[in-house]
């Protein structure tokens, strides 16, 4: 039975409930917390007041707040409370894993803030559904013969494993996870291992969650969409009813939204369902003729495709110029899909032998997801989906172009309270950009700068027009002024880019540098390894696109941050959509739409330098903005208070 938690403070009624939670708030972070060693940050308690009210009016807030505040226990004590006087939990929606690790983990936030207030806060992980095996493809791996990719390490995992969870074993490539691990192929509504298998016990174990579930943002855009659907069909929702939802690391939010509610087609998939219809000995000459039809059927759709991708090596996610050949083949494609539905149907019957009941199904879900991905592409020429060819895999995304209307029918118009907490959600104070984007209304809004003093942590140095292609052999101008730069701050820099091209291009120019430090270029090693060696090798400069957000160096490794270039986005199908929808409200799409995008990641990226109150470091813009449209977005990414100086002047801070 359902016992509600109490409340960490007396009230009688709705109203008192509010003025309670906001005495309590002040009692947390004025006398418990200082007696802890914290300190009194005015930023973090304006914050957790705003979303104290915004929450208790069931409001959707969008709270920026700046590095250092503390903004997680800002949120967490309303969370809490408001948990147990809705008596349902509250749903904290994050980025990553690492994120909910260190709200949920053992030692994380959660903890820390449980133990401080002597309270017990019963919260769960809902992890994504990638990271668990799936018992019945574990079987079927072990029972294919011939197949050595599972070493003894991983078989005596597989054993003993309770959990069945990617972390544990860390080190598994993902060609081996892709045998064992589930995806959303899996036949999970008829599987007779649903009872025990390792995904639905970790569903399991965080649905009874009585104050929080920390929640993968996959996961709860994937629940979103499907719950109304899960529910009529009978299915539990893979969430269970929830009070509030907060999204921390809100700016991230639009492309797991887009994913969860979209369909791909995956080269790799489509080859292997024709492979194995081509092995079954003794097959229907029908089948074999339909698998031969959709082989032809699928190349000419993919070398049409690749025909009418616009090449950006800036974005992970290409766009396609949809012309009226691809949209033929798209239509083939579906027909010859339908018919191998069909034959895998009757196959389902005859030829179990040849392949399991489990893998004809795991098929047809394929099959299924293609076709509804081709036939939304197909419908009113494509205008109500956004498209996009997946630059690493070159998987076919199409997803609704209606995804604000969506989040409003399924998320904001459900009456609950919804916080979307970041430290980039608006340009100086203006979330227009954001809202509009999400398709919000009227949202409210608070905004609180750093806790860090940047006048004396940074300085920043705008460099002037800098030729950046070298002429004939030579090294360009702006190579010379980034690598002097690098010299006199004796390494212990990040560089920013927008493009792996460029990446590779800077590199060829420094092959005429001996430099006293080590390099790092992302296209030259997995990411999570350059960055904890540039963590660990204090004079080592690490130069690559992807880091302008998601890392965190406290400390000497990091006290230069040079931005290349300006972050204006790429050809992104999902922000060619808002350029578009710009123009049609009559506004003007760089102002509106590129400008904002770019001061957001230019802020994000700024965000590297300074981590704790005693990190120092400096800023290089390597682009001239001085006179440019552009200049007063760019400074108002940047730290504010920070000094501003022009790079002649740069000097190594002590
Ligand atoms: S329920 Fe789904 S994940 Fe679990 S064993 Fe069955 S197919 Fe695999």
């Amino acid at each position: 039975m359902y016992v509600k938690q109490k409340v960490p403070f007396d009230y009688n009624n709705k109203e008192e409930f509010q003025t309670g939670l906001i005495n309590w708030i002040g009692d947390v972070f004025y006398d418990i917390l200082p007696e802890h060693g914290y300190e009194v940050r005015e930023e973090q308690i304006f914050t957790a007041f705003q979303l104290a009210d915004a929450v208790c009016n069931k409001k959707i807030h969008l709270a920026e707040a700046g590095l250092g505040i503390g903004k997680t226990f800002a949120y967490l004590l309303t969370a809490i409370a408001y948990a147990r006087f809705s008596g349902r939990p509250v749903v904290i929606a994050c980025a990553s894993t690492a994120l909910q690790e260190q709200l949920a983990g053992p030692k994380g936030d959660i903890q820390t803030l449980s133990d401080i207030l002597g309270l017990e806060v019963d919260a769960r992980m809902a992890k994504d559904r990638r990271q668990y095996i799936c018992d019945e493809r574990v079987n079927d791996s072990r029972n294919e013969t011939g197949d050595n990719t599972q070493t003894d390490e991983i078989n005596q995992w597989l054993d003993k494993t309770k959990t069945g969870e990617r972390s544990e074993i860390p080190h598994i490539s993902d060609r081996v996870w892709k045998q064992i691990g589930w995806d959303e192929s899996m036949p999970c509504d008829t599987c007779s291992s649903s009872g025990f298998c390792k995904v639905v016990r970790a569903r399991e174990h965080y649905r009874p969650a009585k104050d929080l579930i920390i929640a993968d943002r996959g996961l709860f855009f994937e629940d979103l969409w499907t719950r109304d659907q899960r529910i009529a069909d009978g299915k539990m929702p893979l969430l269970p009813n929830y009070s509030l939802v907060i999204f921390d690391e809100g700016h991230k939010v639009m492309l797991p939204a887009a994913m969860q509610a979209g369909q791909k087609i995956n080269q790799e998939e489509m080859d292997n369902i024709i492979f194995s219809i081509e092995q079954i000995q003794g097959a229907r000459e029908s089948l074999i003729l339909t698998a031969i039809a959709l082989e032809k059927a699928f190349s000419n759709f993919f070398d049409i495709l690749n025909h009418c991708v616009v090449a950006d090596d800036r974005s992970e996610r290409l766009a396609i110029r949809v012309d009226d050949n691809l949209l033929k083949a798209a239509d083939a494609f579906y027909k010859v899909l339908d018919r191998l539905l069909l034959e895998m149907q009757i196959e389902q019957e005859l030829y179990i032998e040849a392949l399991t009941i489990r893998m004809l199904q795991t098929f047809e879900n394929q099959i299924e997801m293609a076709m509804t991905a081709l036939y939304r592409f197909s419908g009113n020429k494509s205008k109500d989906v956004i498209t996009w060819v997946d630059q690493l895999d070159g998987s076919f995304w199409v997803v609704p172009r209606n995804l604000s209307e969506l989040l409003d029918i399924h998320l904001f118009q459900k009456k609950i309270p919804v916080v979307f907490t970041s430290a980039t959600l608006s340009n100086e104070g203006d979330f227009s950009y954001f809202s509009r984007t999400l398709g919000l209304k009227a949202p409210t809004n608070s905004t609180v700068g750093s806790s860090f003093d940047m006048e004396k942590q940074v300085v920043v140095y705008l460099a002037h027009s800098l030729e950046k292609s070298p002429e004939d052999d030579k090294v360009s101008p702006a190579i010379e002024q980034l690598v002097s730069i690098l010299r006199e701050n004796k390494g212990r820099a990040l560089v920013l880019i927008n493009s792996l091209n460029e990446v590779k291009r800077i590199r060829k120019e420094f092959k005429n540098h001996q430099l006293p430090f080590e390099v790092l270029w992302e296209d030259k090693g997995d990411r999570g390894y350059l960055v904890r060696k540039f963590r660990e090798d204090v004079s080592s400069v690490l130069i690559g696109t992807s880091f302008w957000e998601g890392i965190d160096i406290p400390g000497e490794a990091l006290s230069l941050l040079v931005v290349w270039e300006l972050p204006f986005p790429a050809l992104d199908p999902l922000i060619e959509v808002q350029r578009k929808e710009a123009k049609e409200e009559g506004l003007d799409p760089m102002m509106t739409v590129d400008y904002p995008e770019m001061g957001l990641k230019l802020k994000q990226g700024c965000g590297r330098l300074i981590r704790t109150k005693e990190d120092r470091g400096a800023i290089v813009i390597m682009e001239n903005i001085v006179g440019t449209p552009w200049e007063k977005v760019v400074r108002g990414a940047l730290p504010p208070g920070a000094r501003i100086k022009t790079i002649k002047d740069f000097k190594k801070l002590p």
